[in-house]
């Protein structure tokens, strides 16, 4: 049939992730009645193993059937007032996009802006945080991992800087991208509200929003006179400790995240995030044999989920994507507003091995060159195999001890 494309899609954009067939099956299910007397066996669990996820005891886990733009939605409605200020750190399009949310339901969005392709300054933030002196800041906001830019930013660094500020506000962390694929720490990094989405590191399609609230969150709850209906975390609240949900829950969805917490929990959390930082090396090593640079300015913004790879002076990252897609059925990421064109991306995250890795470096290498983009064939390949090589005796020791 004309327009077939044979063999398998290879998708590798920073989310959507592959499904595993394991969750294909999970999720093939009829429907059931979702006030059954049987159902909070599905659902009560869920709430327990997502607080694993997340590392916290005392944290509130909230499923929403939202992608994680309703889960940012959620945590600032619930908690914030119009008019309170917030400060938000602005180096890509998904730290844009949040601001712009919060700043349509009335609140008074302080932008720091930082260079895209570096991330949050602990710094900054603390020096804000200094003068603020009448703490009228209600919340910091930090995307932990910004998938336009390929850049991972250090929480932890932001909590300390509160402290070290004796700042009261609310830490909101977006871990849509980082949540189940980059160690996060709700409750060592003191993180008051974290959100993510199914679609990432969970490796489930894309349809539901998860947030953690912490206990001082939650108090904030009472005073924050944000409108919000379908995204009340009261209703949720009221019906989920009996494990029953305020409206239809999205039930193949839930049968997909029970079997990928099952899942993670297989493999063990840190063998999964030691894979993604092993994966994105292998990454990494392949960009350089290329010649080509990261969006990422230094090793110490270097996202494990994904790689924003420009593409050199005079060429379009878009063409680039095309060629991928049209001729060898590979999905890359496009570069995002004010990176339009100067980039593809590159997601190495979720359920993803070695070899399917290189069949994406491999297709990438081919599209670049035929768009013109002189790379040596097989330089990427090559220089992911060896860096695999010389990571997997330190990932096998290390596993094998545990
Ligand atoms: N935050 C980050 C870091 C993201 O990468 C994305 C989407 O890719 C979002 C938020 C928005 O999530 P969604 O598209 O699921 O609404």
């Amino acid at each position: 049939m004309a327009g077939r494309k044979p063999g398998r899609n290879f998708l590798f954009v920073p989310g959507p992730t592959n499904v595993p067939d394991r969750i294909l099956r999970a999720m093939h299910v009829t429907m059931e009645d979702h006030r059954s007397s049987d159902f909070p066996k599905l659902t009560l669990p869920l709430y327990e193993e997502l607080k694993k996820i997340f590392k916290t005891k005392d944290g509130q886990v909230v499923i929403f059937p939202s992608s994680g733009t309703g889960a940012w939605e959620a945590a600032i409605t619930n908690t914030r007032s119009p008019g309170d200020k917030v400060l938000i750190a602005r180096f890509g399009q998904f730290s844009h996009l949040w601001g712009e949310l919060a700043r349509r339901h009335g609140l008074d969005v302080i932008v720091q802006e930082e260079e895209w392709g570096t991330g949050v300054s602990p710094e900054r933030i603390e020096e804000a945080l200094r003068t603020d002196k009448n703490h009228e800041i209600k919340g910091v906001l930090v995307v932990h991992n910004e998938t336009a830019t390929g850049v991972t930013s250090d929480v932890a660094a932001v909590r300390r800087a509160l402290n070290a500020a004796k700042h009261p506000a609310l830490l909101y962390v977006d871990g849509v991208s980082s949540i189940a694929s980059i160690d996060f720490r709700m409750d060592d990094w003191g993180v008051d509200l974290a959100i993510t989405g199914s679609q990432k590191g969970l490796m489930l399609p894309a349809g539901l929003g998860v947030l953690c609230a912490s206990q001082k969150a939650l108090a904030q709850m009472k005073d924050a006179k944000c409108t919000r209906a379908y995204f009340d975390l009261a209703d949720h609240m009221r019906t989920n400790p009996s494990g029953y949900f305020p409206y239809t829950p999205a039930l193949p969805l839930l049968y997909g995240l029970r079997e990928s917490l099952v899942m993670l929990q297989e493999e063990g959390l840190d063998n999964v995030f030691a894979r993604h930082r092993y994966l994105a090396e292998g990454t990494r090593a392949a960009v350089k044999a290329w010649g080509l640079k990261l969006c990422a300015k230094e090793p110490k913004w270097h996202s494990n989920t994904v790689s924003a790879i420009m593409v050199p002076q005079g060429f379009n990252g878009a063409d680039v994507i095309d060629r991928a897609y049209r001729r060898y059925n590979l999905a890359l990421g496009a570069g995002l507003s004010q990176m339009a064109g100067k980039l593809f991306r590159i997601g190495h995250l979720g359920d993803l091995n070695e070899l399917m890795l290189l069949g994406g470096i491999a297709g990438a290498e081919m599209a670049m060159r035929d768009v013109g983009i002189e790379v040596v064939p097989g330089s990427g390949v090559a220089a992911a195999q060896e860096q695999f090589r010389a990571g997997q005796s330190t990932r096998e020791t290390r596993m094998a001890a545990e």
